[in-house]
């Protein structure tokens, strides 16, 4: 079980892709700018995309996608590709993205019947097993209905690789993930500490809530920090490390990867 980072960035710039990750050849979590690198090929490869919410930095390669991979799916019979997310996060595509003004709607094309794109909603705490992958959405708070997830790795592995998603403080989301074990914690900090108002408004974390949030994080875990604005890398690792000199985090890295 292989997780690979296409972006990790908060926004664009060159060299900057937004969230993704690649688990395995065929199971993409969140669909960002990322998603773009991807050959035809591994596009075409794709068979699941998870959400953590319906923003545009995460969502924006779902719709490109099915234009892209429409033809070769369909030639070679291959059934939807499964959209997993909350059901609020699949309202927001079906009427404003897939609504036939600013995309097509790729859940009636190119028939309805057998159309490229199918919505399959989710819970928080429900787990999805792809094969033998067991992916668990955890809950996260963020300024729009919102999750993270959880890839349990092999019974017998390191434990299990857990992102954020988009989110703020919340106890809900460090109380799950101290009921396993867990090698690997890629969370977000989206803001340096001068914007830490603007952070607590928007759903997101700045150093200063993070680093009370990390002595709550699992002893043995690495701790990856990830969705931070271009131009504010250096801002938000200074301040992370000025915080907490006992725990000591990364800053992840688009062509990172995880081997679980
Ligand atoms: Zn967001
Ligand atoms: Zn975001």
């Amino acid at each position: 079980m292989k997780i690979q980072v296409l972006g990790c960035s908060g926004s664009i710039a060159r060299d900057s892709r937004t969230t993704s990750f690649l688990l395995d050849e065929d199971v993409l979590i969140d669909a960002g700018t990322g998603v773009g690198d991807l050959s035809l090929d591994a596009l075409e490869r794709i068979d699941h995309i998870l959400l953590t919410h319906s923003h545009l930095d995460h969502v924006l390669g779902v719709p490109l996608l099915a234009d892209s991979i429409l033809r070769r799916r369909q030639a070679r019979g291959a059934a939807p590709i499964q959209i997993h997310a909350l059901p609020e996060t699949l309202a927001v595509l079906r009427d404003h993205v897939f609504n036939n003004h600013l995309w097509p709607d790729f859940t009636r094309l190119p028939t309805a019947d057998d159309p490229v794109l199918r919505f399959v909603p989710f819970e928080i705490g429900q787990v999805l097993e792809f094969g033998e992958r067991r992916v668990e959405v955890l809950s996260a708070r963020h300024s729009v209905p919102a999750c993270g997830f959880a890839v349990h790795g092999p019974a017998g592995g390191r434990g299990a690789w857990v992102f954020s998603g988009d989110t703020g403080p919340n106890p809900d989301f460090w109380e799950r993930i101290g009921q396993f074990p867990v090698a690997h914690i890629v969370i977000e900090t989206a803001f340096s500490e001068p914007e830490c108002r603007l952070a607590r408004t928007s759903g997101h974390h700045c150093p200063s809530s993070l680093a009370q949030e990390l002595t709550r994080a699992p002893a043995d875990a690495r701790i990856y920090i990830t969705h931070i604005k271009p131009g504010e890398i250096s801002a938000v690792m200074a301040g992370l490390r000025a915080l907490d000199q006992q725990r000591p985090v990364m800053e992840l890295l688009r062509g990172d990867t995880f081997d679980l």
